[in-house]
């Protein structure tokens, strides 16, 4: 069926390709051998190192997420290691899986997947860890199964707190670019990003910062290949991979950055705040209910909404998507037909989450699903005081 109008692309990743990103990546090939092409791989890297806030170095891999999850793990562990994970949801439960398959012992904190990490109860793993058997923890920082955000920072507290020497890893995959996270100062070794949410690129490039201390792990660790730091940073050191990369999603890449830097970071962190706090007054408004369930652990990437009992998420969706051309995230694993998930990162405005929010609002209608009308106009009066700074868009 023909369907006019720009589709609303409204899942917490892959994101929209801003014009500019997607013309950068519009070149011929080119041969990544040569000198011009040392320099776009110095200049991809240099402006990475700015978005992780790291002066240390950041790995690209030609790979998904679950690529760059598993070059993480496999770089700096040995099969029968301990490593502490917390199941925040779907996402820290496939990170968990992978981790057996390589042979881990995954320690598992379990949360309701309605909050971020437990950080007192990974404190308290810790502390009881007299012989220091766990030899990481592994948070993500933005699950995007669920809208719940962890606190990254207070993980590394908890850990210099007990005097702990495991490797503290972060999956950032879903908040690079979005939230706010600063490698260096809150001492991860190892972080894991992605291209295709807040870095506003397709999908396709994934990445390993590490720090001195996880480069000092990766000696003696378990056998791999493909992932291998030490090979990818000696070619690195001069801009270039020891197998074919990316070329033309590192031209977006290194667009995409300028862009991020253009807007200003701060910036771009606190218009994904504000329009996350202007959804969840939709949502409220509506009648519905938000995920997460403690507020500081909302993300300003994504809201995932629960259905009302006897309601399929599902089948909301796809009216929404037959009849307003927009695609909303879905629930996923135990959370499937229960959620849907409104994404509202990377490149995106005021009026963009004024039509999203007016999507789902019809699609409430259209669908049958009970709910109060005014959602929208609550967003909206949201952003309208954001915008003349009369009250700011602080957290509700
Ligand atoms: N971690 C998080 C937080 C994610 O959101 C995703 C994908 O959405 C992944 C890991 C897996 O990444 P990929 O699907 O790119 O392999």
């Amino acid at each position: 069926m023909f369907k006019p109008g720009r589709h609303f692309l409204q899942i917490p990743g892959p994101t929209n390709v801003p014009d500019d990103v997607l013309r950068a990546m519009d070149h011929p090939t080119m041969d990544h051998r040569s000198p011009e092409f040392g320099e776009l791989g110095l200049r991809a890297l240099s402006g990475l190192r700015t978005v992780f806030k790291t002066r240390g170095d950041v790995i690209i891999y030609p790979a998904s997420g679950t690529g760059a999850w598993e070059a993480a793990l496999a770089n700096t562990l040995a099969p029968g290691d301990t490593v502490l994970m917390c199941e925040t949801g779907q996402f820290a439960s496939l990170w968990l899986r992978l981790a057996q398959r390589l042979g881990l012992e995954p320690q598992m904190i379990a949360t309701d997947w309605r909050s971020g990490a437990d950080t007192a109860a990974i404190a308290e793993a810790l502390q009881a860890d007299k012989e220091h058997a766990i030899k990481a923890v592994c948070v993500v920082h933005n699950e995007t199964s669920t809208g719940c955000t962890s606190d990254v920072q207070a993980v590394r507290q908890a850990l210099d707190a007990a005097g702990h020497p495991a490797l503290l890893m972060a999956d950032v995959i879903s908040s690079l670019g979005s939230i706010d996270y600063r490698h260096d100062e809150w001492g991860v070794d190892v972080t894991v990003g992605g291209s295709q949410k807040g870095l506003m690129l397709p999908p396709g490039l994934s990445f390993n910062a590490v720090s001195t201390k996880a480069k000092a792990a990766a000696e003696g660790a378990m056998r791999h290949a493909y992932w291998n730091w030490e090979e990818m940073l000696k070619a690195n050191s001069t801009g270039f991979f020891p197998y074919t990369p990316a070329t033309n999603l590192l031209y977006g890449l290194v667009a995409a950055v300028d862009r991020l830097h253009a807007e200003g970071l701060d910036n771009v962190f606190a218009r994904h705040q504000r329009h996350a706090e202007a959804t969840r007054r939709a949502v409220r408004a509506w009648g519905l209910e938000v995920l997460c369930r403690t507020p500081e652990h909302y993300s300003g990437a994504l809201t995932a909404v629960r259905m009302p009992d006897g309601h399929s998420a599902d089948a909301f969706r796809k009216v929404v998507h037959q009849q307003l051309n927009m695609s909303l995230g879905n629930g996923l694993g135990r959370l499937a037909d229960r959620v849907f998930r409104i994404g509202h990162l990377g490149d995106f405005n005021d009026l963009m989450l004024a039509g999203t929010l007016g999507g789902v609002e019809m699609g409430l209608r259209l669908a049958g699903v009970p709910h109060q009308s005014g959602g929208v106009q609550a967003a909206l009066d949201c952003l309208a005081d954001a915008a003349s700074g009369t009250r700011g868009a602080q957290a509700a």
